[in-house]
């Protein structure tokens, strides 16, 4: 049986693009696998771990003939590398991407793509706070999300072979418009990133005895703020400011609605308090009930998320 793309380049070959090389590999998708990466570093690692049959530092070396291309750098570096890439693209490939924001996405990628290409941008709603190909892993997308944002116009069969490379890596799939892919992901993730780095960053900002208790007492609840706060520091600079409208809208609900919280914990309403945090509580069931309560991580079997 024939593979679904005969070579397929992946830029950036970090925690998402070394799972999806990895996920690739584990079900038979592409003839071969092209790798990209700036530092001779990660190069050498992407080929000691077998990720790709060759990698490339130079975007154009790497998708020449390819039928599929993954962008799957921080979106910051994704207009150099389109501009990279363009003359080198092949007639009818596909490119399609990771990041976690859409709308600048096609903005800085779109223009560069010749006429014939086609451009499926994707977001995998998947990850954990490790960078670099020795953080991935093929299971990685399994049971989880990957929304889909093609522009109005774009080539339905096309969207299609997209839509079957992660069904096969066991992602469930939806198509959505970018716009709206950026207000739901500025509150289920840039948001909750942004008030853990606030919250461990204000933690530091502590007196020194203070800061040994933080450490010692973490389990009570700051300990989970700190596995977020300890994403890619790239990689998130990038998403607040490509996702800088919805993220301030959403920043600005959010602060009404602690400034109520507050005045309810100054004037002892406990009814209010409690009512809202039975309300949250049920949000945690839903999720827990659609399984997307955590994600499994080979390299610690016994932790829960
Ligand atoms: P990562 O682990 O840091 O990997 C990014 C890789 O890109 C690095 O290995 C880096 O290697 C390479 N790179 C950086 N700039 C490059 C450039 N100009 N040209 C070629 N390679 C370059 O990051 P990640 O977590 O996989 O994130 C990648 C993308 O996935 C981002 O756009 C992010 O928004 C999206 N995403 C992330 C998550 C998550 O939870 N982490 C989830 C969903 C989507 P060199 O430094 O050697 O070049």
């Amino acid at each position: 049986m024939s593979a679904l793309f005969q070579r397929v380049a992946v830029i950036g070959v970090g925690l998402i693009g070394s799972s999806m090389a990895r996920a690739m590999r584990k079900h038979g998708l592409a003839g071969e696998i092209v790798g990209c990466a700036r530092s001779a570093e990660t190069r050498a690692k992407v080929l000691e771990l077998g990720l790709a049959d060759r990698c490339e530092a130079d975007p154009a070396a790497a998708v020449a003939g390819a039928d599929l291309v993954v962008l799957a750098t921080p979106v910051g570096a994704y207009e150099a590398v389109a501009r990279a890439m363009e003359k080198a693209l092949a007639p009818d490939a596909i490119v399609t991407d990771v990041g976690s924001v859409k709308q600048a996405v096609i903005r800085d990628v779109g223009p560069y793509l010749p006429e014939g290409v086609h451009f499926v941008p994707g977001h995998p709603i998947a990850g954990t706070e490790h960078s670099g190909p020795e953080a991935g892993f093929a299971e990685l997308f399994e049971q989880r999300w990957c929304i889909l944002t093609p522009p109005a116009g774009t080539d339905a069969a096309a969207t299609e072979k997209v839509v079957r490379l992660w069904r096969a890596f066991g992602s469930r799939v939806e198509i959505m418009d970018a716009g709206h892919h950026d207000k739901v992901l500025a509150i289920t993730s840039h948001l909750p990133h942004l008030i853990a780095y606030t919250i461990v960053g204000t933690a530091t900002g502590l007196e020194q005895s203070e800061q040994s208790e933080v450490v010692r007492y973490s389990a009570g609840g700051f300990r989970d703020f700190t596995r977020i706060a300890a994403s890619d520091p790239v990689m998130w600079r990038d998403v607040f400011l490509n996702n800088r409208e919805a993220v301030l809208e959403m920043l600005q609900r959010f602060t009404e609605d602690l400034t109520a919280l507050q005045r309810a914990i100054r004037w002892g309403e406990g009814e209010t308090l409690e009512q809202h945090f039975r309300k949250t509580r049920e949000i945690r069931r839903g999720i827990v009930e659609a399984k997307q309560a955590g994600s499994f991580d080979p390299r610690e079997p016994d932790k829960k998320v």
